[in-house]
């Protein structure tokens, strides 16, 4: 059992019908957070019903978040502005043009710079970032984890193909493991998230799809992401940025810290094995 990693797992307490959280013994050295504080209720109804899994991407497998604040940060110097936490929250998930959009919107600098502006310089800058970017803690493990158990996963992201390639280019044997991809610019998908186009998209093709909106887990690190998956009828796993507010945890059925504190187990998944652990 390697140090550093942790384990989450939700016990039924029956006379309360309350699940808590209790740690386990992979023991990291860092605190464990609140992680779904009580049993979510699709959580309760789906349990062990779960079939197919879809991933985000950006921010939940691949941290990417890191280089688009860093373009962000950038360009706001120039206009003397800094970037607020809570203007995040805002463009995660969002498409390309959405973000832009709403980037230069709520910034105060669209009079100096148009969103079709911002968008081509932070198009220039990410081609040179994006290819740097590394995997999120547990990513690895939980993908492995699920494809040597024969549970088929998708990933579903807000992500133009040509980005998705860059951010991947390092990643490409694990992207492999995916049985299929849905990127933001594929044809089937009008809007971007909240909107449910994504999933559902991902959910027809799977083989022998579509598959039943509720057998499907999803995991997502954006606010707009988790609605996504429920406007889809899909149960949602949140693993958020710290700085998240707590406030955009409630539409999720399970928050956790990191990868690292997914117990398959909870969602009838076949468990990690030790050494997995
Ligand atoms: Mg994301």
């Amino acid at each position: 059992m390697a140090t550093g990693k942790a384990k989450v797992v939700l016990y039924p307490d029956p006379s309360t019908n309350i699940h808590w959280l209790l740690l386990h013994t992979c023991q990291r050295n860092n605190e464990i957070q609140q992680t779904g504080s009580a049993m979510a209720p699709a959580a309760a109804s789906g349990e062990g019903s779960i079939t197919h899994v879809i991933f985000d991407m950006d921010g939940l497998l691949l941290d990417t978040e890191t280089l688009y604040n860093q373009v962000q940060d950038i360009v706001l110097a120039r206009y003397n502005k800094t970037f607020d936490w809570s203007l995040k929250v805002k463009l995660m998930g969002r498409n390309a043009a959405e973000s832009a959009r709403i980037f230069v919107q709520e910034t105060g600098i669209s009079d100096y710079l148009s969103a079709e502006e911002f968008r081509k310089e932070r198009e220039e800058r990410m081609k040179v970032l994006l290819p740097t970017c590394e995997l999120m803690p547990g990513a690895s493990r939980l993908i492995k984890h699920l494809h040597a158990k024969g549970i088929s996963m998708a990933l579903a992201t807000g992500s133009q193909k040509k980005h998705f390639e860059l951010k991947t280019q390092k990643h490409g044997e694990l992207f492999s493991l995916m049985h299929h991809i849905v990127v933001g610019d594929d044809p089937e998908v009008k809007h971007g998230k909240p909107s449910p186009d994504l999933f559902l998209a991902a959910a027809r093709r799977f083989e022998g799809g579509p598959v039943d909106p509720q057998r499907i887990l999803v995991f997502e690190d954006a606010p707009s992401g988790i609605h996504a998956a429920k406007n889809a009828g899909m149960s949602a796993v949140l693993v958020p940025d710290p700085r998240l507010d707590s406030s955009h945890h409630d539409a999720a059925d399970q928050v956790l810290k990191s990868l690292l504190d997914f117990d398959p187990s909870y969602w009838g998944l076949p468990p990690f094995e030790d050494a997995e652990c």
